[in-house]
C-alpha cells in the first residue's frame, strides 16, 4: 500500500482570508457573506495577515522550508458553491515545502512522513443536499473560510499510519491555536491518495483519490476498503483507473474521472501582489511557538519521570497539557498532577460527555484539594470520590470548607488511633498469629477493622503502615 494525504485545514481567525465578514460555524446560512465571497464584479480581494501568519506557523511547527516569496494562482472550474467561478490558491510557488513529521505509532516505533508542500487558500460555499425535497441549497457563510492545505509525501505504508498522521496534525493545530481540528464539523478535512504495488516493484502504481472522508476512523476503514479492491483487481488481470472515489461509510464508490491541472487553467492571480516573507517576520514567528506536543512528551517523560501512557494522554489535546502545567506551576508534583487528570478528572469528562476545555474545576482550587491530601488532612478516597465530585459541581467553594462540611478530616489524635489498632489486634488473637505466620494478605482485614471502628476518620494509609509496624 502506497498512501500520500491531502489534509485541508480551516482557520480559526476572526475574519476570512481576502474579505471582511466573521469566521463562523453553525450560524443561520449565508448571514456571514460579503460581496467579496459572492463575486460581484469590480470587488478585490484584500489578504488578511492573520491567515498567512497561522499558516506560517503551522509550517514552521511542520519543519518546513518557508518561501521568501509566494503568490497566489486561480483555479477555475464552474460548480455553484464558487460563486467567482475560481477558487483563489497556489500551485507554482506554494507557501512552504519540504517539512516531515516524525509518527509515533501504537506499537512504539517510530516512521518518518514527508511534507511536500504547504499552501493557503480560500475555502468554498457549502451545498446542502438534504434540506429540501427539490433543490440543493447553497449556504456561503464557509465561503472566502482560509484553508491550509498540506500534502504529503507518498510516505505512508499502512492504514494505522494514516490514522497517526491524522491524529498528528489535528493535535498541532490544536495546540497552535490556528484550527479547533474539528472533523466532524469539517474544520479538518483530509483526502486519500491511495495505490498498491508488488513487494518487488520500486515504481508506484496508479494512484485513486478518496474524498468524504470525515472521521479518523474512516481515513483507516476506506483505505483498507481500497487496498483490498486495488489488490483483486490487479489479481484479475485488470487494470487501476485513475480516478477520484467516494467513501459511503462502507466501501468506496466512483465519483468522477480524475480531472488534470491542464483543465483548471491555472494562471496567476493578477488582484493580489506577491507576498514577501522578511527574515524578521519569520523568526517572530517562529518565538511565538508554543511547546509543541512531541517536545513537550518527551520532557514529561525525561524531566518529570511520567509513564509513556501518561504523556500519550497529556499531550493528546492542548487543555489537558494546561492544566497539567496550571497544576504544577502552583506546586503539584507532575505524577500527583498527571494520576488526577488521567484519573478522576477523565472519568468525569466521560461520564458528564463534555471536553477538558468545558471542565468546571479551576486548577488552583483542585490544587488545594490536593494538598489537603499531601497535608494528610483527608485521604486520598475521600478526596477523589467525595470532595471531588461535590467540587465539579460547587466550582467555586472552598475544598477545606467542603472537607469541613462533609466531616471528612482525618482524625489527627494518636492516642486514639493507638488504642483502637490496640483493640482490633486484642480481639483477633488468631487472626494475628495466622498473619505472623506468613499470611500477610490479612493486613487489609485489620486496617479495615480500625477504619470503620473509628467511622471512617482515620487514614488508611497511616493505619498500615502503623499496623504493619506492629505486627512485623
Ligand atoms: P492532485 O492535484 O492530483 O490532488 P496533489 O499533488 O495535490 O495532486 O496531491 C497528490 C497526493 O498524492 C500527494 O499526497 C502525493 O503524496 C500522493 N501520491 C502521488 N503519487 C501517488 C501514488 N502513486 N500512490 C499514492 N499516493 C500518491
Ligand atoms: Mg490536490
Amino acid at each position: 500500500m502506497v498512501v500520500g494525504l491531502e489534509v485541508h485545514v480551516q482557520l480559526r481567525t476572526k475574519a476570512k482570508i481576502f474579505a471582511p465578514e466573521a469566521v463562523t460555524f453553525g450560524e443561520r446560512p449565508n448571514s456571514f457573506v460579503s460581496w467579496v465571497s459572492l463575486g460581484y464584479p469590480g470587488t478585490l480581494p484584500v489578504l488578511n495577515r492573520a491567515c498567512v501568519e497561522a499558516a506560517i506557523r503551522l509550517a514552521l511547527a511542520l519543519e518546513c522550508e518557508v518561501a521568501s516569496e509566494f503568490f497566489f494562482s486561480r483555479k477555475n472550474y464552474f460548480y455553484p458553491d464558487l460563486p467567482k467561478g475560481y477558487q483563489i490558491t497556489q500551485e507554482a510557488a506554494p507557501l512552504a515545502r519540504h517539512g516531515h513529521i516524525l509518527l509515533r505509532l501504537p506499537d512504539g516505533s517510530r516512521h518518518r512522513v514527508g511534507i511536500e508542500r504547504i499552501q493557503l487558500e480560500e475555502d468554498t460555499g457549502k451545498s446542502l443536499h438534504d434540506q429540501d425535497p427539490f433543490d440543493t441549497l447553497l449556504d456561503y457563510n464557509r465561503a472566502g473560510i482560509g484553508l491550509v492545505e498540506i500534502v504529503s509525501e507518498p510516505d505512508i505504508r499502512t492504514p494505522q499510519q494514516a490514522m497517526a498522521y491524522l491524529a498528528h496534525i489535528r493535535r498541532l493545530v490544536r495546540f497552535l491555536g490556528i484550527s479547533d481540528g474539528n472533523m466532524e464539523e469539517g474544520s479538518l478535512r483530509c483526502d486519500a491518495n491511495i495505490s498498491v504495488r508488488p513487494l518487488s516493484q520500486k515504481e508506484f502504481g496508479t494512484r485513486v483519490e478518496i474524498k468524504n472522508l470525515n472521521s479518523i476512523s474512516a481515513l483507516g476503514k476506506a483505505l483498507e476498503y481500497e487496498y483490498r479492491r486495488q489488490v483483486s483487481l490487479l489479481e484479475a488481470g485488470q487494470r487501476i483507473e485513475r480516478e477520484t472515489r467516494t467513501w459511503d461509510g462502507s466501501q468506496t464508490v466512483p465519483l468522477r474521472e480524475k480531472e488534470t491541472a491542464d483543465d483548471y487553467r491555472y494562471f496567476p492571480e493578477p488582484d493580489l501582489p506577491p507576498i514577501r516573507i522578511t527574515a524578521e517576520w519569520l523568526a517572530e514567528l517562529q518565538a511565538s511557538l508554543p511547546e509543541l506536543p512531541d517536545k513537550l512528551f518527551d520532557r514529561l517523560i525525561s524531566e518529570y519521570g511520567l509513564s509513556v501512557e501518561d504523556a500519550v494522554l497529556l499531550t493528546e489535546d492542548r487543555p489537558y497539557a494546561d492544566y497539567f502545567a496550571a497544576l504544577t506551576d502552583v506546586g503539584v508534583k507532575p505524577k500527583v498532577a498527571a494520576s488526577w487528570i488521567n484519573g478522576p478528572i477523565r472519568a468525569y469528562l466521560n461520564e458528564a460527555a463534555v471536553s477538558m476545555e468545558e471542565f468546571p474545576l479551576p486548577p488552583a482550587q483542585l490544587a488545594k484539594l490536593i494538598q489537603l491530601v499531601e497535608d494528610r488532612r483527608v485521604s486520598l478516597s475521600a478526596a477523589r470520590e467525595k470532595i471531588f465530585p461535590y467540587l465539579v459541581q460547587h466550582p467555586t467553594e472552598s475544598p477545606e470548607e467542603v472537607a469541613q462540611k462533609m466531616d471528612l478530616f482525618l482524625l489527627q489524635d494518636d492516642g486514639q488511633l493507638e488504642a483502637w489498632i490496640a483493640e482490633v489486634l486484642a480481639e483477633n488473637p488468631d487472626k494475628v498469629e495466622t498473619y505472623r505466620k506468613g499470611k500477610v494478605g490479612l493486613l487489609g482485614f485489620f486496617v479495615g477493622q480500625v477504619v470503620r471502628r473509628s467511622g471512617g476518620k482515620a487514614d488508611p494509609r497511616e493505619v498500615q503502615r502503623r499496623l504493619a509496624e506492629k505486627l512485623a
